[in-house]
């Protein structure tokens, strides 16, 4: 039923239904694990980024509860008035353990993250350099700052060198880049850049959104898989990725922290993280160092499914983490294979332009430590049939 005043969004929406672009929400009726019910039936599940089972670990489950009971459901205000608990500083004071760095502060989200740090840190007399696939909340917060930008190519060094070259006369450069690329799975040369920035006394920001918990000396993330310690003045993170509950959060300098409480908009003017979040991420920090067992599992089972996709002759672009892109051409294939898949008992989304380059389509597969080989071996099988049964392989 078109309701009056909305015939314009009518309009886009049908754009999008013709190019093949519109998709409803799958609705979920069970934890999200390696298997999950999704729009009533029980499937394996190759999207989420619940890289190490920890949505459903039982330490964090009952930390949640037990904190629920201490200090109830809801923070009941934003950081800066009263809403900041002792447990939201003992998570920060754990966050830049983890990190190695002087502070951390906890955002609402990643994005959030992102956002409040790009917007409130440069001013007009600097400027932002950004790697071109970095992530949309970059994008954006990038859009907010005063600062001068400049879009290098794609992990392109000499592009960056240019345009450190370029920018000499700025206050500050920030260099910003993505740790694991989120929708090819590539990872950043972060040693290179941070060599570079140093070259030209820039600055360097990560974002490890998919590098937490999946690179790195205990999934410590890209400053430690490149052993860049001290090197990287800004690791944004995410809580809600391998970390298995929701939140974001920045490591850095003490300064940096104590800047942001007076100045991120997202951090001033939104509520703080009910306690059982809180207590759920103090548990997953804590997890990492207790069980390597689940890093160690990601692993293997990401070496296993991409032996496996390989050997059916697809193409899986430039992953090296447990993100691999089964990449199939343009996004009406993409679905079909994706529909295909789930009647075979598979999840796994299929994503399209403008998420990703037009031919390069794909079905995005994310391992998980709790998929068994039976569950990727299953998937392995559904993927092959489908993609027979479509003509892709
Ligand atoms: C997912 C993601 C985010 C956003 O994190 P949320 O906690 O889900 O808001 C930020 N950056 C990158 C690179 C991501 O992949």
């Amino acid at each position: 039923m078109t309701v009056p005043g909305f015939e314009f969004l009518e309009q886009e929406i049908q754009n999008l239904k013709d190019q093949g672009l519109y998709r409803p929400l799958r609705v979920i009726s069970s934890t999200n694990d390696a298997e999950f019910v999704v729009d009533g039936k029980k499937v394996i599940n190759l999207s989420s980024n619940n890289y190490l089972g920890f949505t459903t670990h039982p330490k964090l489950i009952k930390m949640a509860n037990d904190a629920t009971s201490k200090y109830g459901v809801g923070s009941g205000a934003v950081r800066t008035i009263a809403g900041t608990m002792d447990i939201h500083e003992e998570l920060e004071r754990k966050l830049a353990e983890f990190k190695h760095t002087e502070a951390a502060l906890m955002f609402q989200s990643g994005f959030t993250a992102n956002v409040g740090v790009l917007q409130s840190m440069l001013s007009d007399q600097d400027v932002v350099i950004s790697d071109q696939l970095n992530h949309a909340s970059i994008i954006d917060g990038i859009r907010l700052t005063k600062a001068a930008r400049k879009v290098y190519q794609h992990c392109d060094m000499d592009d960056l060198e240019k345009a450190l070259k370029e920018t000499q006369d700025k206050r500050v450069r920030l260099v910003v880049t993505d740790g694991v690329f989120s929708m090819d799975g590539d990872i950043a040369p972060l040693k290179d850049i941070t060599e570079l920035a140093e070259k030209y006394d820039a600055m360097v920001m990560v974002d490890d959104a998919h590098a937490s918990g999946v690179l790195g000396q205990n999934g410590r993330g890209s400053v430690s898989h490149w052993g860049l310690d001290g090197r990287v003045h800004i690791q944004i993170g995410t809580l809600s990725k391998a970390i298995g509950s929701v939140g974001g959060y920045v490591a850095g300098a003490q300064v940096l922290r104590d800047y942001l409480i007076h100045v991120a908009r997202p951090f001033l003017f939104s509520t703080s993280h009910p306690p059982s979040v809180v207590a759920t991420c103090i548990g997953a920090i804590e997890l990492l160092d207790q069980e390597p067992e689940h890093v160690d599992r990601l692993w293997e089972n990401t070496r296993y499914f991409k032996d496996g996709i390989a050997k059916l002759g697809f193409d899986t672009g430039r992953s090296e983490t447990p993100i691999v892109p089964v990449i199939v051409g343009e996004a009406p294939e993409a679905m079909a294979l994706s529909d295909k898949v789930y009647e075979k008992g598979v999840f796994a989304q299929g994503i399209g332009f403008p998420t990703v380059p037009k031919g390069q389509a794909r079905l995005r597969c994310m391992m998980s430590a709790t998929h068994t080989h039976e569950h990727l071996d299953t998937a392995l099988t559904a993927i092959e049939d489908a993609g027979k049964e479509l003509g892709i392989i």
